[in-house]
């Protein structure tokens, strides 16, 4: 499951009771949709939960939604193949604020810019801009603009 090695799964699981509870420390990565005309499928949200030091639990949820464990190692492959991409505008995000990154948590390598919107030249943080992907997949908006992105 998300390309982590077996080495470092534990085992799986189906998001049931068996795995959901909420009262241990978390870091939670989404889906950072920019185009909302596209309807996403698959999986949108990810939570990391902290177990015992060498076992965390991952619960995930979207179209398809379940959990797994996976030892430390395993969370430090996790935050490579979601968060250490240098794409200008990453397809994943952290939700969790780096300054609220819990020790267990590796801190992701580069923590991208904000982007500028090509009407009103604003900077606009990666998870708020816009694009439009069958319009001009070139173009970048922040919200307002995306709206009477018309009326240029
Ligand atoms: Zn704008």
């Amino acid at each position: 499951m998300f390309n982590i090695s077996e080495i470092n799964t534990i085992e799986r699981g189906e998001l049931d009771t068996q795995c959901t509870s909420d009262d241990q420390p978390s870091v939670s990565i989404s889906r950072n949709q920019t185009d909302p005309s596209i309807i996403e499928d698959g999986i949108v949200n990810i939570g990391i939960f902290y177990e015992t030091d060498d076992r965390f639990r991952v619960e995930y949820w979207g179209y398809m939604s379940g959990c797994l464990w996976i030892t430390s190692d395993g969370v430090h492959e996790l935050k490579q193949i979601f968060l250490d991409n240098t794409e200008k505008i990453p397809r994943w995000t952290l939700s969790t604020e780096i300054t609220d990154l819990p020790d267990w948590f590796p801190t992701p390598e580069k923590i991208p810019s904000p982007v500028t919107c090509d009407k009103c030249g604003s900077e606009v943080s990666v998870t708020e801009i816009k694009t439009t992907a069958f319009e001009d997949p070139e173009a970048r908006f922040c919200p307002s603009c995306y709206l009477f992105r018309d009326q240029l």
